[in-house]
């Protein structure tokens, strides 16, 4: 006998891609969306009351999840994206299988409170410090995968190639540093072999990643392509997030770090470049004409002095964006929306770049594809059941017509007015609260602690 599990929710104000629909009931069963009832006036008997602005889960498309244990102490003194990066190395030097696990699920229940359903995990700490692979040499792997289970959440483990620490020559690499051994698995040939050993599973989905063109020689991109090629999976790429890596590119292939990627066949439509910051406009042309995607992370690149990008000229080219709280500064993707508009704003002294419903689109159903869940990211029959609820009665939200509920969610909403998360029709998040994760601070004090003793 086969128990199928069914749900309806009444959304007091739905995100229905377009338009905010008053009265919407979505009926659900086994995690999928099986109809969904415009007209709606009052609750159905037996639904579950969802009030607010009820959009698609959101889709945190790069995340770092160990970043998180930097929070606030990057903030003290100046810098660069390069002294930030020595403290971000200490920090990946204590992580061992357990304590990456702990922290993880705090920040993945931190994800969820914040109203991602999705998260794409860029995961490049591999083996033990020194380079020794663990017993199971995915064992950090399936601590992000078990993490994210636990937080109720799904997670795309975009496993990192990761073999050198800057550009040689055009044949190779320099060796990883100290720090960077343990992110190394020697070959890109044995970075494939070790990835092929993992498994998806329902809430989890298995990708690629190129760090950057720093971190794997030019003649071993296409090994990493072909990998993600074979299994039709995501590939994602830092590129081009700072100047040092376009000049060290040029110096050493007589090209752009975009170029590279071209010429070596990364680029295409299941590939989503990091950043894009500094691109020259053949770059943006080559980015956009591939369908090759971007994932703008602009609470990080702020953080880090990064500069900005050019998203609006990417779209254009034909790039769909993505967005991603990569460093987790904050883990805020509504704060990640607003702020790749707010940039252009600044730049050009006009406004109105996105509306509300591209920047939804960005944090949702683009997000989604760019992490290979191309099911979720709508409120539409057959859909995953992923549901987040923003709360239009909150002393940051209140006061707007129902109707203009989607600038507001993206214009003055932030996190903490994320009331309900849903995920394959489970209630994650409830009133604020997360089911699963009983004091999601408590957690992440702990995992931060036990990073630092
Ligand atoms: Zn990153």
């Amino acid at each position: 006998m086969t128990h199928h599990h069914t749900q309806t929710y009444w959304l007091e104000h739905a995100w229905l891609d377009t338009h905010v629909e008053p009265g919407v009931a979505v009926d659900t069963r086994d995690g999928r969306i099986t109809a969904v009832h415009r007209d709606t006036p009052t609750p159905p008997p037996g639904a579950e009351v969802l009030r607010g602005l009820t959009l698609p889960g959101l889709a945190n498309a790069h995340s770092h999840a160990f970043h998180r244990a930097l929070r606030g102490t990057v903030q003290v003194g100046s810098g660069t994206f390069w002294t930030w990066r020595e403290v971000m190395y200490a920090t990946a030097d204590r992580l061992t299988p357990e304590t990456y696990h702990a922290l993880a699920r705090a920040v993945y229940a931190e994800m969820a409170l914040a109203g991602i359903t999705s998260v794409g995990e860029f995961h490049y700490v591999h083996h033990a410090p020194g380079g020794t692979p663990y017993a199971d040499p995915n064992a950090m792997g399936e601590a992000l995968i078990d993490a994210a289970a636990e937080a109720g959440i799904r997670i795309t483990l975009l496993d990192t190639a990761y073999l050198s620490s800057a550009i040689l020559n055009k044949h190779s690499g320099r060796p990883p540093t100290t720090h960077q051994l343990r992110f190394s698995d020697g070959s890109a040939d044995a970075w494939a072999e070790r990835c092929s050993v993992l498994k998806e599973r329902d809430h989890a989905r298995i990708g690629a990643a190129i760090h950057s063109v720093r971190a794997v020689p030019a003649e071993q991109l296409a090994t990493v392509a072909r990998w993600a090629e074979e299994r039709r999976a995501p590939l994602h790429v830092h590129l081009s997030e700072q100047t040092a890596e376009n000049d060290a590119c040029r110096e050493a292939h007589g090209c752009t770090p975009t170029q590279l990627l071209a010429e070596h066949g990364v680029l295409g439509p299941r590939t989503t470049g990091v950043h894009n910051t500094h691109l020259t406009d053949e770059d943006i042309a080559l980015i956009g004409g591939s369908g090759t995607g971007t994932c703008m992370c602009p609470t990080t690149e702020r953080d880090l002095a990064d500069g900005i990008g050019p998203p609006a000229a990417l779209q254009q080219a034909g790039s769909p964006l993505s967005l991603g709280s990569d460093s987790h500064a904050v883990i805020d993707l509504l704060e990640e929306a607003r702020a790749m508009e707010l940039n252009e704003r600044l730049r050009t002294r006009t406004r109105g770049h996105w509306t509300a419903a591209a920047l939804l689109r960005a944090a949702s159903a683009d997000g989604h594809a760019a992490l290979g869940w191309d099911e979720a990211g709508t409120i539409e029959t057959g859909a995953l059941a992923d549901l987040t609820t923003i709360a239009l009665d909150s002393v940051r939200t209140a006061g707007p017509l129902p109707r203009l509920g989607a600038e507001t969610a993206v214009f003055a909403a932030t996190a903490a007015d994320v009331r309900h998360t849903i995920v394959g029709g489970r209630h994650v998040v409830r009133d604020g609260a997360h089911a699963l994760v009983p004091d999601v601070p408590q957690a992440l004090a702990q995992a931060i602690r036990s990073l630092r003793a």
